[in-house]
């Protein structure tokens, strides 16, 4: 008999005006003096100056740090760890998306923690131990994808070879976690389509992928249900600010009633859940999706939630026969009035084209000439090692071929 090890997420605080509470937060746990560790991005926006100001008005005295950008490196988590010193910091609030969250994570390992960041890498045969005291840390989500703000590990490339690099243990999983909406309503149609799309296939991913975990299994089904009532309105809120005319009516229309300031609060907040959730679930693991779509960012630098958007109609089409009755819990879930395989896949392919997602990886400027480095790295990717079916290398040579298109 084997037994079953259950993890649950770090503390999570949901709602419009959320991150009102985190100064309040910070000094309850002791800590004075936070460094805020933001993309140059986001630092650029208006946001940032303004959330930094509310810290201040809560009554602790910030820092920022915000030299990073793209895919995380090894020289950003040093350049934060002395920014951390140089401000006598006492404190990690990650503000952003994956890639802040995944700096700020690994900054706050290194505080206190000898020798090099990639000493920690998991699974390294001599790798160091997490041992030291690791200061307290908030994370919180600007898009809705990831869902690394209840995730205890952070990836970062070394920044000559670009390898990936995972580092992983339980003591990095944040403190607290802020689910503020009203920090993701002017993101633009394009980042709520990938970053949605990249939180469904977590939710997907984590349900069909192998191996028995029942609270995983339940968050997951939720998770696709919330996603299937609000990622739509939610891309349809990003085009009345930021669309063409043409598209601007289009989403007016099929929003109906729904346009309401209140609406939109919701369905970002039900996103940014729904996001979550598809984090917490893939505690029971991934699958050949991300295989895919990590190797299509090592080679043609690809961006994470499009490359899953475009993939994941091929990459279930592929998992379909190895399960078909999770396919059918999944189109219960999703509210489709025929619960099938089919027409879960036809129901992805359909949000492909609502969320102008392309169908097939040409558009996105991917070739038949990149398929052997592609295969190379998607092979060598651990995710799909819990895919529902085995995926041999002539597998991935067939679902790139088939997701390049003609
Ligand atoms: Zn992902």
């Amino acid at each position: 008999m084997s037994l079953l090890r259950y993890s649950f997420p770090t503390q999570v605080l949901s709602g419009p005006n959320a991150s009102d509470a985190i100064a309040g937060w910070l000094l309850d746990h002791g800590c004075k003096a936070p460094l805020v560790v933001t993309d140059r991005g986001l630092a650029s926006l208006p946001l940032t100056p303004a959330f930094v100001n509310q810290l201040r008005e809560g009554g602790v005295t910030p820092s920022l740090f915000s030299d990073l950008g793209g895919n995380p490196v090894k020289s950003q988590v040093t350049a934060g760890v002395e920014a951390y010193n140089q401000s006598g910091s006492d404190a990690i609030v990650g503000l952003g998306g994956g890639a802040a969250m995944d700096v700020a994570k690994a900054i706050a390992l290194m505080v206190n923690h000898p020798g090099d960041l990639f000493d920690y890498e998991d699974g390294k045969p001599g790798a160091l131990p997490v041992n030291q005291p690791i200061p307290p840390m908030v994370m919180v989500a600007t898009t809705a994808g990831t869902g690394s703000e209840v995730g205890r590990s952070s990836v970062i490339s070394d920044d000559e070879t670009k390898v990936k690099k995972i580092i992983f243990d339980p003591k990095m999983l944040p403190n607290l976690a802020i689910l503020d909406p009203n920090l993701t309503l002017s993101l633009p149609p394009g980042i709520t389509a990938t970053t949605g799309l990249d939180a469904l296939c977590h939710l997907v991913e984590a349900f069909v992928a192998k191996g028995t975990h029942p609270m995983a299994d339940g968050i997951a089904l939720e998770g696709i249900r919330m996603v299937a009532e609000n990622l739509r309105d939610a891309f349809d809120f990003a085009r009345l600010q930021y669309g063409t005319d043409e598209e601007k009516a289009a989403s007016k229309a099929r929003l109906g009633d729904n346009n309401t300031e209140a609406r939109h609060v919701e369905a970002r907040e039900k996103m940014l859940n729904a996001s979550m959730m598809g984090a917490v679930a893939f505690q029971k693991g991934l699958g050949v999706t991300h295989s895919l779509a990590h190797s299509l960012s090592t080679v043609c630098d690809l961006h994470h939630g499009l490359a899953n958007g475009i993939l994941m109609p091929h990459a279930m089409r592929f998992n379909a026969k190895a399960v078909p009755e999770r396919f059918v819990r999944m189109a219960q879930a999703a509210g489709l009035s025929s619960a099938t395989p089919d027409s879960f896949i036809d129901w992805l392919v359909q949000l492909q084209d609502q969320l102008s997602v392309p169908r097939h990886l040409k558009p996105a400027g991917v070739t038949e000439d990149h398929v052997n480095d592609l295969v190379h790295y998607a092979v060598l990717d651990g995710c799909h090692q819990s895919n529902p079916c085995p995926v041999s290398e002539a597998d991935f040579r067939t679902l790139f071929h088939d997701a390049i298109g003609a």
